[in-house]
């Protein structure tokens, strides 16, 4: 049997981080449908008490015990356990959405007179709560479009706040254009950007890619964060979120987290295991059904543009894509010819693909970003990211290829 630090990670997803013997020898983690732990006895939930507070470290061979399922649970710890070793992470905190994730682990790092700069356009529940919650707390937001990324640093120095900066929020490649921003440039600038007594803290959104395709902590990030309901859950049967990065770090997100009750449940935590067994070939597959799916797009006479990672013509992009991602990702946008018309019948006449928002799953699923997921953008800042009312976007499932493309040219047949 071989060491666990030598196996990869898809080995690792069936049994790792679970102990049969303490749970009657079931093969599989049992659901611990339990909102508290009895303590054997009074010193023992004194001493668990004492590590959970951070009164003191676990002393050698010590192990913080289970209290109450809003700090801990085994199905959960169990399932952070895993996912850490995607992202070869330190720590994970796993939660019951993506967005208490984000929210948990910006409000940790952001004080009021603070700046955060975040990339344009991010998740539509991020971006409402950057702009109208944070700023009620007395933050200052700044936002860079992908195209001003080689100036961010001056423009931070134009404003003449680089030394409020505490955080960078990155998503990429940004939803739903497949825009990538170059995780490695804001690492630098997030270095540049601390002193002595002040560790400007780079995120990345890493929703998009999945735990599979780009690893942010390897290209100098901080903080990766996930909607679990994406590529991780994979079934579109649960929501749930994930923050990972060094103990450090995390130590103070699960802090809030505890505070904020933004934890998993049991249950959420028992899908997601399930549902990491088989994450690498789903994603695989996904990503194979895509390119074949974007090729069948590009030669098509009714469609006037595909986004797609694995067709990038920009040289900067290309480079940033060489650099950081794994994958061209299983995420195709495209442009009818035409318009927000065109684009309705396309996607009302879909019979296989499914008409809806989210991503990541086993099923095939479009969406007209321009009305749906990107209605809550101001119109003219839509048409500068290039959402237009021509753009669908299609996240690839797993279904055969040829049913994939079958359904796609009969409903563009419609147009
Ligand atoms: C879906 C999504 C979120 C929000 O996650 P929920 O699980 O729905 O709370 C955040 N970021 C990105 C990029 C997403 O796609």
């Amino acid at each position: 049997m071989s060491d666990n630090s030598t196996l990869h990670p898809e080995s690792l997803m069936m049994s790792y981080g679970y102990k049969p013997e303490l749970s009657e020898g079931a093969l599989k983690p049992p659901i611990f449908q339990t909102s508290t732990f009895v303590f054997r006895t009074a010193e023992e939930g004194k001493a668990f008490f004492e590590m959970a507070t951070g009164q003191r470290e676990p002393e050698p061979g010590e192990v913080p015990g289970l209290i109450y399922s809003r700090l801990n649970n085994p199905d959960v710890e169990v399932l952070e356990d895993r996912l850490k070793l995607w992202d070869g992470a330190e720590a994970c905190a796993v939660f019951e959405s993506g967005m208490s994730a984000i929210t948990t682990t910006l409000l940790e790092f952001l004080s009021p007179g603070d700046v955060l700069l975040f990339s344009n356009p991010v998740y539509g529940g991020t971006d409402g709560f950057i702009k109208n919650t944070l700023t009620r707390f007395g933050i200052e937001v700044i936002g860079f479009h992908p195209a001003q990324q080689k100036d961010v640093g001056a423009m931070v120095q134009r404003s003449g706040k680089s030394d409020k900066v505490k955080m960078i929020f990155v998503e990429t490649p940004a939803n739903p254009t497949n825009t990538l921003i170059d995780i490695g440039a804001c690492s630098r600038l997030a270095k540049e950007l601390s002193s002595a007594d002040r560790q400007v803290v780079l995120a990345v959104d890493n929703t998009y890619m999945g735990p599979l395709w780009q690893h942010p902590l390897k290209q100098g990030a901080d903080l990766v964060l996930y909607s679990a309901t994406k590529y991780i859950g994979g079934h579109s049967d649960v929501i749930a979120g994930a923050c990972l990065g060094s103990t450090a770090l995390i130590t103070r997100v699960k802090k809030l987290r505890s505070s904020l009750g933004s934890m998993a449940g049991p249950w959420t935590g028992w899908l997601l295991l399930r549902s990491l067994e088989t994450l690498k070939p789903r994603m695989e597959t996904q990503a194979r059904n895509a390119a074949l799916v974007a090729a069948f797009l590009k030669k098509h006479p009714k469609v006037a543009r595909v986004l797609y990672l694995g067709m990038i013509e920009d040289p900067a992009q290309q480079a940033i894509f060489k650099a950081q991602c794994l994958s061209a990702g299983a995420m195709v946008g495209f442009d009818v010819k035409g318009g927000e018309p065109e684009a309705f019948r396309f996607l009302n006449a879909l019979r296989l693909v499914k008409l809806a928002v989210s991503l990541g799953s086993t099923e095939s699923l479009a969406q007209h970003p321009a009305s749906m997921t990107h209605a809550g953008v101001d119109p003219v800042e839509r048409e500068k990211l290039g959402i237009t009312g021509a753009l669908v976007r299609l996240s690839v499932g797993i279904e055969h290829p040829e049913d994939l493309i079958a359904d796609l040219e009969q409903a563009l047949a419609k147009i």
